[in-house]
C-alpha cells in the first residue's frame, strides 16, 4: 500500500469514529437514559431480592463517587459502577481468576453470581454485579438497622455507611436517580462579592491553609444548598460557628460556615434541593458558641471530596463560578 493511500484509510477510519463517538449535545440526553436503564436495573433486582431499589442505588451511586476519587479502579464499562476484584469475584484459591461458572466460583469461596438467568457469572455484567452485591444485602434483613450492620461488614468504615445511608434517603425522598443539579449559593439580586481565596493563609486556629471560598455579602442573605442532599451536620463549631454541612450525591461534602442563623425547622437528617435556603449570612465562630463579629459578615463555603478512606477539601471557586453563570442564563430564560 502507498503511503498516501494508508493515509487516506486512516483519515477515514478516523472520521468514522468520530461520528459514532457521542456528541457533546447528546450529553444531557444520554445521562437521561443511563438514569432510566439503571433505575429499571435496579427496580427489576428489588423484585428479585426485596432489597429497596434505594439501597442499591446508594451504594452504585457512592461507589461510583469512589471510582471519580480513586485513580487505581478503571471507570465503570457499563451501568453499575460497584466493584468487585477478580479474586473476591472468583474466589482467592480459585487457579482460574477470570472464572464465570457460578458452581465452580461457589466452590472456590467466590462471591460471583448470575443475576440474569443466562448461567454465567460475569465480573463485568451489569445484572450478576448487581444480583450480586443485593444478595449480600439480603441476608442481613431489610430493617435500616440490618442494613447499617452489612454496610458496615462490608466497608469496615463508618463514614461509608453513613454516606450509603444519607444517599438511600435522598433517593427515597425524590423517587428518581435524576439528582445532579445545582445552584448558587446565594440569590443573584443579594449584593455579594467573591474571588478566588483557596490556599491563603487563615487569620485565625493556627497554621491550616484556607480550605474554600469566602463570598462576603449582609447579615441576613439567604443561603443556599447547592446541591441535592441530606445534612450531616448542623450546629456550632469554633472555627465555623453556625455551620451547615450537606452531603450531595457525588459523595461531596458542601460546608456552609460563619451564618448569623440556620433556615427555622432545618435538622439533621433533612433532604434538601439546590436553591432551599439552609442558613442567613453572618459572622459567627473563632470562639466560644455565640462568637460573632470578629470579622466582617461573609459564608464560607467549602467542599470536600470521600474517597474511601478519608476525605480531603478542594477548590470550590470554579464551581461557584459556573453554578453563578447556570443562574444567570436560567434567569434570562425565564
Ligand atoms: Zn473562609
Amino acid at each position: 500500500m502507498s503511503p498516501k493511500r494508508f493515509f487516506l484509510i486512516c483519515l477515514l477510519l478516523l472520521l468514522c469514529v468520530q461520528a459514532l463517538l457521542p456528541h457533546s449535545g447528546h450529553a444531557a440526553e444520554q445521562s437521561d437514559t443511563r438514569y432510566e436503564d439503571r433505575m429499571n436495573l435496579y427496580k427489576k433486582t428489588e423484585t428479585l431480592t426485596n432489597v429497596p431499589w434505594y439501597y442499591l442505588a446508594a451504594v452504585d451511586t457512592y461507589e461510583r463517587g469512589l471510582r471519580k476519587a480513586l485513580r487505581d479502579r478503571d471507570e465503570e464499562k457499563g451501568l453499575i459502577s460497584i466493584f468487585y476484584s477478580p479474586s473476591q469475584w472468583a474466589g482467592a484459591t480459585n487457579p482460574d481468576l477470570d472464572d464465570s461458572n457460578p458452581l465452580s466460583i461457589s466452590i472456590f469461596g467466590g462471591v460471583g453470581m448470575d443475576g440474569d438467568g443466562d448461567g454465567i457469572a460475569d465480573r463485568f455484567n451489569d445484572a450478576d454485579l448487581l444480583f450480586t452485591f443485593a444478595h449480600f444485602l439480603e441476608k442481613y434483613g431489610f430493617k435500616e438497622e440490618d442494613m447499617r450492620i452489612a454496610l458496615w461488614e462490608y466497608y469496615k468504615r463508618e463514614q461509608s455507611v453513613n454516606i450509603v445511608q444519607s444517599h438511600a434517603k435522598t433517593y427515597k425522598a425524590f423517587g428518581t436517580l435524576d439528582l445532579h443539579e445545582h445552584s448558587f449559593v446565594m440569590p443573584l439580586h443579594a449584593n455579594y462579592s467573591y474571588r478566588s481565596t483557596w490556599g491563603a493563609k487563615r487569620g485565625w486556629g493556627g497554621r491550616r491553609i484556607h480550605e474554600g471560598t469566602d463570598l462576603f455579602a449582609g447579615y441576613g442573605v439567604p443561603i443556599q444548598s447547592t446541591s441535592y442532599g441530606t445534612v450531616e451536620l448542623i450546629g456550632w463549631n469554633n472555627y465555623g460557628g453556625w455551620r451547615v454541612g450537606i452531603r450531595d450525591l457525588d459523595n461531596i461534602y458542601h460546608y456552609y460556615a460563619h451564618l448569623s442563623g440556620f433556615e427555622k425547622g432545618i435538622k439533621k437528617g433533612d433532604v434538601v434541593k439546590p436553591g432551599q435556603v439552609v442558613g442567613y449570612c453572618g459572622s459567627s465562630g473563632y470562639g466560644k458558641p455565640g462568637t460573632q463579629g470578629k470579622f466582617p459578615p461573609h459564608l464560607h463555603y467549602g467542599m470536600y471530596r470521600d474517597n474511601g478512606v478519608t476525605e480531603w477539601s478542594f477548590d470550590p471557586y470554579p464551581l461557584l463560578k459556573s453554578w453563578e453563570r447556570q443562574a444567570y442564563k436560567n434567569k434570562k430564560k425565564s
